[in-house]
């Protein structure tokens, strides 16, 4: 019997280990694994920031090198590829005679139209579609609501998910994947005739916009070095429960602003799927078991809860969540004005704490909870900025960018979010219950 063909398509799903969804395409047939580098993630926001800036390009080449050796190791070949996910995966689909293509569902409004137009591109093709879910750590099918329903407020939904929705076991990596073969000499495909369109848009790494020598200047002051790929993301797992011993402590620590191990820094991983939020889950549990359980252990799981929260959030508000007023539909009087913007994005307004979290984001893509939510208060609420442009800025520079946990953060940190409460950040309070010794400011070059 003929076995079934499988195009496995890469997402944020950038490992091997707890890949249900891979697992079952394992046990269904022989594989194609393929990563496409979709044009819309290289081109510009709406206010005209790159949307993939330096440090997480860094981050994704390096975690698709990771990947592709981890496949290598099994035989296998990563086909990365160029362009439009709706176009390239239909042409391969025909070249290579798939019966089913596998992939992750995305949360994103964007990436769900590009979800909608890939199923409408294949259809009476001969290739079904199958999709799953991978990136929250709750499974959506095992939440005690529809997301249609999903609640306003964050506690409401963590107290129902707490008492009614368990979190899947993690799956191990596989240890053999049966594989379509490529061609020799096809690095990584050979262009005929036929597959010209698909061949011109190969990646080859030197010519493209992951190109290394691109690479941002990496900091020393930097909280950690965020290689990418899903053995940093495993070690880093290690080394914060385990090596470190760090989890005990998590609540007392967490809103630091200095230091590898204030707080997991698990995100750049969770960010491309390199680590599985799962997977964490089961450490965590297994810490508690061998270790302790205490606040701190419970809390991170909390935080984890967060995220999931925003992913749904993501799922039932729509494009909804991109809009001035944001899911409240609220009318706002914050305008796209670029002076004051320009200060704040260029660590240039005067407030020594904002700007030296600016400079941490701008030099190294990465920036504390507790600096994030000050800097995004700080531009929505006292510059009367479009927190939009601010979300924008994010979205470029942040090496662990999420669709919906940074709009969704950005809206309720800006009153027009899922915060009941309306805050607005007292920043000079909380640089001086933060930063009271000015250590922090005085690490990014602020205050003597
Ligand atoms: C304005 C703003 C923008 C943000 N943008 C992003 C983003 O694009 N991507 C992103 O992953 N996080 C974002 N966050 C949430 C949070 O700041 C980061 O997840 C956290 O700082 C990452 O560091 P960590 O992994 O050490 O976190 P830890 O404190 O160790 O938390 C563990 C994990 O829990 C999750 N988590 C923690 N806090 C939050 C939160 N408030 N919302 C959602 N998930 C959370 C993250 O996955 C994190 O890795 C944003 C927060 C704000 C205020």
């Amino acid at each position: 019997m003929k076995k079934e063909r499988i195009l496995y398509w890469f997402r944020r799903d950038l490992r091997l280990d707890d890949q249900p969804g891979l697992q079952h395409a394992i046990e269904r047939g022989t594989l194609l694994p393929v990563y496409i580098l979709e044009d819309r993630d290289f081109g510009t926001t709406s206010y005209g920031f790159p949307k993939t800036g330096g440090h997480r390009a860094r981050l994704l080449r390096e975690s698709l090198e990771d990947l592709s050796d981890s496949l290598s190791s099994l035989g296998g070949e990563l086909l990365i590829l160029k362009g439009e996910a709706e176009v390239l995966l239909p042409e391969l689909c025909r070249q290579f005679d798939i019966d089913t293509l596998f992939a992750m569902r995305e949360v994103g409004w964007d990436e769900r139209q590009t979800q909608h137009q890939l199923e409408t591109n294949l259809k009476e093709s001969g290739t079904t579609l199958f999709w799953f879910w991978t990136h929250p750590m709750i499974h959506p099918k095992d939440l005690p609501f529809d997301v249609r329903e999903l609640p306003d407020v964050f506690t409401q939904f963590r107290k129902e998910v707490e008492k009614r929705s368990p979190v899947r076991p993690p799956v191990s990596k596989p240890e053999q994947i049966e594989w379509i073969p490529i061609e020799q000499n096809t690095s990584p495909i050979q262009a005929t005739d036929r597959d010209q369109v698909i061949s011109h848009r190969v990646l080859k790494w030197g010519d493209t916009l992951l190109n290394p020598a691109l690479d941002p200047v990496s900091d020393p002051r930097a909280v950690h070095p965020f290689h990418g790929g899903e053995k940093a993301g495993l070690q880093r797992l290690r080394e914060y429960i385990w090596e470190g011993d760090n989890l005990r402590r998590y609540k007392e620590t967490r809103n630091g602003l200095l230091g590898a191990d204030y707080s997991s820094k698990f995100s750049p991983w969770l960010a491309n799927g390199t680590l599985s939020a799962r997977r964490i889950y089961a450490e965590v549990k297994r810490y508690e078991e061998k270790r302790i359980t205490n606040e701190s252990t419970y809390w991170l799981i909390f935080e984890l809860l967060w995220r999931d929260y925003f992913q749904f959030s993501a799922l039932k508000y729509g494009a909804r969540l991109f809009s001035s007023g944001g899911i409240q539909g609220k009318s706002v009087t914050q305008k796209a004005d670029w002076e004051p913007f320009d200060k704040w994005s260029k660590a240039q307004t005067g407030d020594d704490f904002i700007d030296a979290n600016m400079t941490e984001l701008n030099q190294t893509g990465f920036m504390s909870n507790r600096g994030r939510q000050n800097v995004a208060s700080f531009l929505s609420q006292d510059l009367g900025v479009d927190w939009r442009m601010g979300a924008e800025y994010f979205e470029s520079l942040l090496l662990d960018y999420d669709v919906a946990s940074n709009w969704g953060n950005w809206a309720y940190n800006s009153t027009v979010g899922h915060d009941p409460r309306n805050r607005k950040f007292d920043v000079e309070r909380q640089a001086w219950m933060y930063d009271r010794n000015h250590r922090y400011r005085k690490h990014w070059g602020f205050g003597s």
